[in-house]
């Protein structure tokens, strides 16, 4: 078994629709990014490609490379999940932590599980997604930001005799 963490943050801005989790979520500002900007699943991405020992989102979708532009993440994640079987491994389950000040995300947390777990090709129950804030303190606690932190637990798979 290994074990891996992610952790990542990006800033809310205006104009950008705010996506966690791979959810659309309701909300009067976006995350800025190359990419959609969604901190939940880069942090799974770093998490899982810590534990292969894989290096880093940033050294597999490069801010610098335009094709990358406006990916959605989502098609990040499938790939990094790609990645963990060809190398013979499997997620056995992932645990995130979002840490935002607003808006409310309970309502959404639901579907960010089931939508993480579709991606992975996992069961819902291996997913779990926590929110907090951040009790009004620095940068997320003004709502300037939002940061997720996320560790997977990866299993190497048995290969059937004969
Ligand atoms: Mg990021």
């Amino acid at each position: 078994m290994r074990i891996g963490h992610g952790y990542d943050l990006h800033k809310l801005v205006s104009g950008r629709r705010l996506y966690l989790g791979g959810v659309a979520i309701e909300y009067d500002r976006g995350l800025l990014g190359h990419s959609d900007g969604d901190v939940v699943l880069h942090a799974v991405c770093d998490a899982i490609l810590g534990a292969l020992g894989s290096g880093d989102i940033g050294q597999h979708f490069p801010d610098s490379d335009e094709r990358f532009l406006g990916t959605p993440s989502s098609a990040l994640v499938r790939e990094v999940a790609r990645l963990v079987d060809q190398e013979g491994w499997e997620v056995i389950n992932v645990d995130i932590t979002i840490v935002a000040e607003a808006p409310r995300l309970a309502p959404y947390r639901h579907a960010m599980r089931a939508r993480i777990a579709d991606l992975l090709g996992m069961p819902v129950e291996a997913v779990s997604v926590k929110a907090k804030s951040n009790e009004g303190m620095d940068a997320i606690g003004r709502g300037e930001a939002i940061s997720a932190t996320a560790v997977a637990l990866l299993q190497e798979r048995k290969t059937p005799v004969g």
